[in-house]
């Protein structure tokens, strides 16, 4: 309570998992791993990310549907994510070559990938038919180049992306009447084509206008099987939401925020949704269990047609999987307020590049010394004025120091690589992957 003042903002604590809490908690393991790779670097943990796969799954089996869970890679670039796919059943949604590369190459099977994305390359589509994996189908002309390539190469499998009646304006999907021609050429190339359903990917995180639109997608797929086609999946996308932290606080930083709160008064027009209810496995149950059509919840719709539900999360996947951890250079003191000044770049935190700010609150470590609160915001290693991974005065226990570590909590999806640079050329930050051992955890690096 003493360290709400003017000059601090109210505490954001992240929900972390278990094993985030063991790893501070080691007296040596952070300073250690500080010591080894001498910049900032990324903790991932592939356990908790297989557990997350396969909560999914068992929501899916729990309803008696049948599916596939597909990683949508580019939520993070690491690679101990793969063999956990693997390990878990899940396939991969990838978007580049690169990323088809790295989950061959990481144990995938071609078959369990799909691959998405706007006007892919011809290379990208010939790997993906070489390698049998499934293809959505963005475009016309995509497919006459698919269906090109497919006659010389072999058969491809596709599912048709639609576009979402309830956002006309997106640049994705195709229309109703791009739709209408698409499945006459998957009729007319039936022996180059394998038309397996169809897509969709929505932003936002409700959990209605999918089940909704997966229902419409449905009856889509029972009419394209009267034209003789295999029609037999349809593919939700992503965006299932994940929880950082609790309602309370959440609710805290909804609506006008004091100026006081953030360093050179800082307003911010929005913040990520922080917390999230349904979230991960929670959300697509609601999902499944949503009343579609006169009483019949989606589950029942899958099942009674005999369709199968696929799904491309990439965040919810990574809920709690990793930290970022920087280590502080120094620290000025502005008044009530400080700055602490960490190695590395506020381009290792994405929010930051909205225009917005990662919200649950680093932590500093180690916890020990004198109890001292103080409101801290934390820049980077840059010149720029801008260059902030925290505008906001977050409550410390007590004043950083050169060589204490910051934790931000719960980066694994989205935060730690999407906008990464070498600005300044400083190196990224290094990727550390933790197992648990009998006493503790070792830790190695993510190649
Ligand atoms: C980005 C993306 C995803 C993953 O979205 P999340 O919000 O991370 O779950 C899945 N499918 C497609 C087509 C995407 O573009």
């Amino acid at each position: 309570m003493d360290l709400i003042t003017a000059d601090v903002s109210p505490a954001v604590p992240a929900n972390e998992a278990k094993w985030a809490h063991e790893a501070r908690a080691d007296p040596r393991l952070l300073a250690d791993i500080a010591y080894a790779v001498g910049g900032p670097f990324h903790v991932l943990f592939p356990d908790q990310f297989g557990e997350n796969v396969l909560a999914l799954r068992e929501t899916l089996s729990a309803a008696g549907v049948d599916g596939t869970v597909y990683f949508g890679k580019k939520a993070n670039k690491s690679s101990c994510w793969i063999p956990e796919c693997v390990r878990s059943g899940a396939g991969v949604d990838v978007a580049s070559e690169p990323e088809l590369v790295r989950a061959l190459a990481g144990g995938v099977r071609g078959e369990d990938v799909v691959v998405t994305g706007a006007a892919k390359k011809d290379s990208l589509l010939w790997l993906a038919i070489r390698h049998g994996a499934l293809i959505a189908v963005d475009a016309l002309d995509e497919l006459d180049r698919l269906t090109g390539l497919a006659r010389r190469t072999g058969p491809a499998r596709i599912q048709l992306r639609v576009r979402p009646p309830n956002d006309p304006t997106s640049r994705f999907g195709l229309d109703e009447s791009e739709l209408e021609q698409a499945l006459h050429r998957c009729v007319t190339a039936a022996g180059a084509l394998r038309m397996e359903g169809f897509s969709f990917h929505l932003s936002g995180y409700l959990a209605q206008p999918r089940a909704a639109l997966a229902a419409e997608l449905v009856d889509r797929c029972v009419r394209a099987r009267t034209l003789g086609l295999d029609a037999s999946s349809v593919d939700i996308g992503g965006g299932f939401a994940v929880s950082y932290v609790d309602e309370q606080d959440w609710r805290t930083y909804t609506g006008d925020l004091p100026a006081e709160w953030f360093h050179a008064g800082r307003k911010f027009g929005h913040f990520y949704p922080y917390h999230q209810n349904p979230a991960g496995a929670d959300m697509l149950a609601a999902i499944l269990d949503t009343t579609v059509d006169g009483g019949l919840t989606l589950a029942d719709k899958l099942t009674s047609t005999g369709t199968r539900l696929l799904m491309e999360p990439g965040r919810a996947l990574l809920d709690r999987a990793g930290f970022s951890v920087f280590r502080v250079q120094g620290l000025k003191h502005r008044g009530d307020y400080a700055i602490a000044t960490v190695g590395g770049l506020s381009l290792s935190v994405s929010e930051q590049w909205k225009n917005s700010e990662f919200l649950p609150d680093p932590l500093l470590w180690p916890r020990t010394g004198e109890y001292a609160p103080i409101g801290v915001c934390v820049g980077g290693a840059s010149c720029l004025e801008y260059d902030m991974l925290s505008w906001r005065k977050i409550p410390l226990p007590r004043p950083p120091r050169s060589g204490d570590l910051l934790v931000y909590p719960s980066t694994a999806g989205y935060q730690m690589d999407k906008n990464e640079s070498e600005f300044h050329q400083l190196p990224l930050p290094d990727r550390v992957v933790l197992d648990r051992t009998a006493g503790g955890f070792r830790w190695r690096l993510d190649r």
